[in-house]
């Protein structure tokens, strides 16, 4: 039986944990930094179902760990599951011009593998993260793979958004979503669904511990502080420390797999310094922690006059995205995806918890519709950005983190752009003019990327195409962190497929 650790518990670690344990004999140590967390309570629902949405703030990122163009903002979880508890679970796959950045544009550099490497483990991890989609929509391929559960249907709130995009001629499609379409029941209370239809690495881990008993230890409150190797190519096992306690121990292990999320993994291979790896594991050619990348946000939102259908929200989650600019005419100002919907300005349910009469409910719904979009765009780096280890320790006695950016231009100029599109559409929606608000974020922690990017040669990467670490038999890292480019698409099912793809490489 071949003794392998896992250090972090989010959606890398537990798919790459169902992959090993089904096919291979494996026992599995998982070190979590953050504290268990009950899967399907009731009386957590029930808080949440009445407006407490704070469940999740004891397990956020470090409030110290900000910075102005690349702020956490509290994007990352750090407990059992990791930070898919509180995830949106779209799950669009990359396109295989991603694959290609630099090819294409001149900008990063391009992945030493294909979409067509990918596409058999895209197949397999939407089945695994229980995605719903359209089958027929093949672009990008699906070489005949039919999602496990068919499309959300649009709402009448999409309606509203489809008929203007078909008036500027911008394609759309059905949102591919981790909500396993048959049992999702539409509560809304998605960041803890009581049914388990959104994926959550949390409920994930949970049924692998009933299906494999002992073979998968989770050790939770037990940060991985050091990576231990004999010698410049073997690890051996890691440090931890037992937070409980505060007692540091250590465990050995055949194989490492780092799984720890895009800023804590770079960070635990600069803090295993030694001998024969003076810069931090993989880093000879100092690229651990180098090339950070995360995706810019912007919104539209406007006020059309007039709801004589009635229509308000009908999900919590978006069931309409359009791909149109992210295509390959557009990779070299910065690829982007939108979704949008319309709605009541405000919800019924805030209504009804103020004491909103029904009389004054009706005359709100019907006078005017709210409709917003969304979207996300292709962020290129510029040469600064770099995560590094900040000074003193975070609460899980790990290093602070350092974040150094700069901003592209072209993203600048691009997201400006993509705004303007956004207006154009709300108007051709009806929305008033002075109705119509307009925003932008920086990226922040939840789609952080590129920290130990893939890549043939340990010249220009930290880890190979199959996600070992340059230089060491038998270490491995797998999170956005490997990704050598973001795409615009979220960057979820391509990690999940990455893991069941590492999965079948090692047993
Ligand atoms: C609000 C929000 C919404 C999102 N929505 C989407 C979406 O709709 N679609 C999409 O594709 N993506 C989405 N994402 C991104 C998605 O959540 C991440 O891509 C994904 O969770 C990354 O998984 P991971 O396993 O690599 O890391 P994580 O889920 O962050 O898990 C890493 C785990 O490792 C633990 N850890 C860290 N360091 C150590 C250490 N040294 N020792 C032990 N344990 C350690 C952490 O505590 C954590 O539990 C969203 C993110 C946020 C914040
Ligand atoms: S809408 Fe679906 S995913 Fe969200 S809480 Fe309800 S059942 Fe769960």
């Amino acid at each position: 039986m071949k003794s392998i650790i896992v250090v972090g518990s989010g959606v890398a670690g537990a798919v790459l944990a169902r992959q090993l344990l089904a096919n291979g004999d494996v026992q599995i140590t998982m070190f979590e930094a953050g504290p268990d967390f009950p899967p399907g309570n009731r009386r957590i629902w029930l808080d949440l179902l009445v407006g407490n949405d704070r469940i999740y703030e004891p397990f956020v990122d470090d409030p110290r760990e900000e910075n102005e163009y690349f702020g956490l903002r509290g994007s990352r979880l750090f407990m059992t599951g990791g930070t898919t508890n509180h995830w949106g679970g779209l799950t669009p796959r990359f396109k295989p011009e991603d694959f290609e950045l630099r090819s294409r544009t001149g900008y990063g550099v391009d992945w030493p593998i294909d979409y067509d490497d990918l596409a058999p483990y895209y197949a397999q991890a939407e089945i695994l993260l229980g995605v719903t989609g359209d089958s027929d929509n093949d672009d990008p391929p699906r070489y005949g793979a039919r999602y496990p559960f068919p499309a959300t249907a649009f709402t009448l709130g999409d309606r509203v958004v489809i008929d203007a995009l078909e008036s500027h001629g911008i394609s759309y499609g059905h949102m591919s979503i981790a909500r396993a379409g048959n049992r999702c029941i539409t509560t809304g209370t998605c960041d803890y669904c009581p049914v388990n239809a959104r994926y959550t690495a949390l409920f994930d881990l949970a049924q692998l511990q009933i299906e494999y008993g002992d073979k998968l230890t989770l050790r939770t409150e037990s940060p991985v502080t050091r990576i231990l190797m004999d010698g410049k190519n073997r690890t051996r096992g890691v440090e931890f420390l037992d937070l409980r306690t505060g007692a540091p121990g250590s465990m050995e292990a055949e194989a490492v797999i780092v799984c720890a999320g895009t800023f804590e993994s770079c960070k635990l291979l600069l803090a295993s310094t030694s001998e024969d790896w003076p810069v931090g594991i993989g880093n000879d050619s100092d690229h651990v922690g180098r090339h950070l990348i995360g995706h810019p946000v912007f919104f539209a939102a406007g006020v059309r006059p007039g709801n004589p259908d009635k229509i308000a929200s009908e999900l919590g989650f978006d069931s309409l995205i359009s791909r149109h600019f992210d295509s390959p005419e557009y990779q070299h100002k910065g690829k982007m995806w939108f979704s949008g919907s319309a709605g009541m300005t405000t919800s019924l349910e805030e209504q009804i918890i103020s004491n909103v009469s029904r009389p004054e409910m009706n005359a709100s719904l019907t006078s005017e519709l709210m409709v917003s979009l969304g979207g996300e765009m292709e962020q290129f780096e510029s040469p600064e950005n770099r995560v590094t280890l900040g000074r003193g320790t975070t609460r899980h006695g790990l290093p602070m983190t350092d974040i150094h950016v700069g901003v592209h231009e072209i993203n600048l100029q691009t997201r400006q752009e993509h705004v303007q599109t956004f207006v154009e559409i709300l108007k051709t929606a009806g929305c008033r003019e002075d109705s119509i608000e307009t925003g932008a974020l920086n990226p922040d922690g939840a789609h952080a990327s590129a920290t130990c990017r893939m890549s043939r040669s340990d010249a220009n990467g930290v880890v190979d195409p199959n996600l070992r670490v340059h230089g060491t038999d038998n270490l491995y890292v797998c999170s956005n962190a490997v990704f050598p480019s973001i795409a615009a698409a979220n960057p979820t099912l391509t990690l999940a497929a990455l893991a069941v793809r590492l999965g079948e490489y090692l047993v």
